[in-house]
């Protein structure tokens, strides 16, 4: 593996991430980055013998408690599939475990309800008080240039706090991330939850612990919601945190086809992406966070999507460019939301993605910011027909509003 000039941009010579990738990245002598080259295992593993082998692993920590792990779940991502693994195929008794994101969807909320009413379990929710996250927001925005820090430390530290609180020593995830992207860690290192991966890639290096650093406005105990479990609580406990990605063939796509036979969840048609599954549960996520990221890393969410697609053969690299080109382009719409809920103005804004719009991608050309980046001006093509070809499915709510009066989201849905 060659390392790469930081002062230069190199792009995969399969797939469309650059040299850049903030989870860090290398490229063989073919020019062929790290992501791709673990992608290729996908087609190698005896996968039937990777999962006895997670068979194996679930059944030392079977009816260690009443709850045989904690499973984190979303309204949004995988979380049907994770469930109906853990659930119908392990046979194991989770602990659900969610950590509010406070930029909901009506639809994610729909899809935790139903989630919970279709696998019957046990719920346990961390709602941390609005004026916190405001706070936290304006940090991370002036510090970072994200808004989602709350968000990833929040759903990455309480599983973990509520398996040391419960004595649950399994958690189970679903993908990692570090792997499935650009290949930091091979399926066959079978690679674990640590402290020390949540903080240097989830969390931009920064723990909740490190804020208090940055800011007089949050204390010590305003930042606990945050704190990751110390070691020796941890190792009282035993926790252990699995991902199934290392242990089964992931491939979001194909898994969520699968669950929308079995069961009745929302997707939704985002602005930024021809995804209908990830992140439907978030108002930001796929708006102004990502275009946060666009201005960071000079590349979107889409980038992440198109490059799946891409490995898995069913869009070419040149489709890939063009789909890249169409929507890393669109409006961001939900900025007013965020920053009337946050009491941030317009002007504010702008200064944050003047000081976040990263030299390396970005050059200005008359009055208008450009990517300097041409491969994401290619010829045009006809984006609808090359995503009818990954066979999304669109689904619509399945319950009308006058439902709601007795189905309330908080003791779930039917
Ligand atoms: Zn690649």
């Amino acid at each position: 593996m060659n390392l790469v000039n930081r002062n230069s941009i190199k792009y995969c010579k399969k797939c469309l991430y650059n040299s850049h990738h903030p989870l860090g990245i290398t490229f063989n002598n073919q020019g062929i980055c790290s992501g791709c080259l673990v992608h290729e295992e996908k087609f190698k593993i005896d996968w039937k013998k990777k999962f006895s082998k997670l068979k194996k692993i679930v059944n030392n920590f079977q009816n260690k408690s009443y709850y045989d792990c904690v499973v984190p779940i979303s309204g949004a991502k995988d979380s049907f599939f994770i469930l109906h693994v853990v659930k119908k195929i392990l046979g194991l008794n989770p602990l659900l475990v969610n950590y509010n994101i406070h930029h909901n969807t009506l639809r994610g909320l729909r899809n935790i309800a139903t989630l919970r009413t279709t696998f019957d379990c046990d719920f346990v929710q961390k709602v941390v008080k609005p004026e916190k996250i405001k706070k936290i927001n304006k940090i991370s925005l002036e510090k970072f240039g994200s808004i989602y820090w709350h968000v990833l430390s929040g759903s990455t530290v309480f599983p973990v706090q509520i398996a040391v609180k419960y004595k649950i020593p399994l958690i189970i995830w679903g993908v990692h991330q570090g792997c499935d992207q650009v290949g930091m860690f091979s399926h066959h290192d079978e690679v674990e939850m640590t402290r020390k991966y949540r903080k240097n890639h989830d969390l931009l290096g920064y723990e909740a612990e490190n804020f208090l650093n940055l800011t007089r406005v949050l204390r010590e105990r305003d930042l606990k919601d945050f704190f990751y479990p110390s070691d020796k609580e941890i190792l009282k406990v035993g926790v252990t945190g699995i991902y199934l990605s290392n242990y089964m063939k992931w491939d979001t796509n194909s898994q969520h086809k699968k669950m929308l036979r079995l069961y009745s969840y929302e997707t939704y048609k985002q602005n930024r992406t021809f995804d209908l599954y990830n992140n439907v549960d978030c108002i930001h996520y796929n708006g102004l966070h990502d275009y946060l990221k666009l201005l960071k890393h000079g590349y979107s969410k889409i980038t992440d999507h198109v490059n799946r697609e891409i490995r898995f053969g069913r869009f070419t690299r040149e489709e890939g460019q063009a789909i890249i080109h169409y929507y890393s382009n669109k409006k961001v719409t939900d900025k007013n939301s965020f920053l009337k809920y946050n009491n941030l103005t317009s002007s504010y804004l702008s200064g944050i993605f003047k000081k976040f719009r990263n030299s390396v991608f970005w050059e200005k050309r008359g009055n208008k910011w450009v990517l300097k980046n041409n491969s994401h001006k290619k010829k045009k093509m006809n984006i609808i027909e090359i995503e009818k070809r990954l066979g999304l499915v669109k689904t619509k709510p399945k319950h009308k509003n006058k439902d709601l009066d007795y189905h309330l989201y908080d003791k779930s849905w039917y």
